[in-house]
């Protein structure tokens, strides 16, 4: 197939940084998401994106323009009909994404490619809600999308192989790393990293060290180019959450039990970044 059009459903955290790399790429997206703000603000912070490129000269001005032309934003799921592949990058949560699933398969033709971007969730399961379940696959993007070279390509039990190795293409076209993972929570990546980035907020919370001196430790002891607890805060205290809580029931091992303290931030709305205020507070 020759991929050119693409679709991208969420435009929150992830959803705006896939728009952003896939457009400057030079595929045709269109972004969709519930909500016409989060649209918006997705807009916006690809525009900074471009900016700071064009600051740092790596980026020319007519690049930016262009890039952005090739991005439509929608709020309606029929938008996507002409879609080659679907890159799912909704909110973390099993029951709306076999929803959304559905109304994405419901809508492109079924040699359509539909990729997740779950962080946690069982790519088998998730396929298993589409028609045409060999043509999904997981695509597991990291966060600043723009800035991370990695993608971790997930297959579930039914991704045919000529799924896989569309998805180790784009992942070339995107300049990006691909490596390729197996179906368990967390694949490679997170399965190691969110039990190390819970053991921190553990340690904030039994009062050891202040979440500075945390992440100080951890980047200055470990070479961390970010501490875990403002990785937290990047990551988003939500999603995060609902990463351990798939660990959790995904392997029933009490070891991957989500901080009481991280449940409590959650529930007072302190989410990250993405609020203002999670660890630590954002201007
Ligand atoms: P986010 O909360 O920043 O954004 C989610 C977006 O999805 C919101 O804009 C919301 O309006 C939209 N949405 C909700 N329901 C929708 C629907 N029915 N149709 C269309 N859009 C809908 O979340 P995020 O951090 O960008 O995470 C998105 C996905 O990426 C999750 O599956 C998460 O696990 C995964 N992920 C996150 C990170 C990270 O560091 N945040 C890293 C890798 C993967």
């Amino acid at each position: 197939m020759n991929l050119h059009t693409l679709g991208v459903i969420g435009a929150g955290t992830m959803g705006n940084g896939i728009a952003q790399v896939c457009a400057l790429a030079g595929f045709e997206v269109t972004l969709l998401d519930i909500s016409a703000g989060a649209l918006e603000k997705a807009l916006a912070t690809i525009g900074k994106n471009l900016d700071r490129q064009i600051v740092k000269q790596t980026l020319a001005e007519e690049q930016k323009h262009s890039a952005l032309a090739r991005i439509r934003t929608s709020t309606d799921y029929a938008s996507l009909a002409d879609a080659q592949l679907v890159i799912e990058a909704a909110t973390e949560n099993l029951d709306l994404k076999l929803r959304l699933l559905q109304q994405i398969a419901g809508v492109v033709g079924t040699d359509c490619v539909i990729a997740s971007n779950t962080s946690s969730l069982s790519i088998t399961q998730l396929a298993a809600s589409v028609n045409a379940p060999e043509r999904f696959i997981g695509l597991h993007f990291f966060n600043p999308v723009p800035m991370m070279g990695l993608i971790e390509v997930i297959r579930g039990l039914q991704t045919s192989d000529a799924t896989h190795a569309l998805a180790m293409d784009l992942a070339q076209r995107l300049g990006k790393t691909a490596i390729t993972a197996g179906n368990r929570p967390g694949f490679v990546v997170n399965r190691i990293l969110v039990p190390m980035i819970n053991e921190a907020i553990l340690v904030f919370q039994e009062g050891l060290a202040s979440a500075e001196d945390i992440d100080a430790g951890m980047r200055l002891g470990c070479n961390q180019p970010i501490g875990p607890l403002a990785l937290a805060d990047l990551i988003g205290l939500d999603t995060l959450l609902a990463i351990l809580e798939a660990f959790y029931d995904g392997f029933n091992d009490s070891k991957y039990r989500p901080a009481p303290l991280l449940k409590e931030m959650v529930a007072a709305g302190y989410l990250g970044r993405k609020t203002g205020r999670g660890f630590h507070v954002y201007g």
